[in-house]
């Protein structure tokens, strides 16, 4: 199990899996967007990657888009 949620193939506890970085950066100061998968649903979306380890789903989980 991968420990570091900037990981490709970490997946948190709400089953978001990390498809590794994006060439876009993010909201906060040295970070950047990540690709994330849904494990129940495939459903692709990004994520700040200080916020990967609570990210849920915005398409089955009511998470933000
Ligand atoms: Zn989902």
């Amino acid at each position: 199990m991968n420990k570091e949620t900037t990981n490709p193939g970490y997946i948190n506890k709400n089953k978001q899996m990390n498809f590794g970085r994006t060439e876009e950066q993010g909201i906060d100061h040295g970070q950047w967007f990540y690709t994330i998968e849904c494990q129940n649903c495939n459903f692709k979306f990004k994520a700040n990657g200080t916020d990967i380890w609570q990210r849920k789903c915005s398409n089955c989980q009511g998470g933000q888009p």
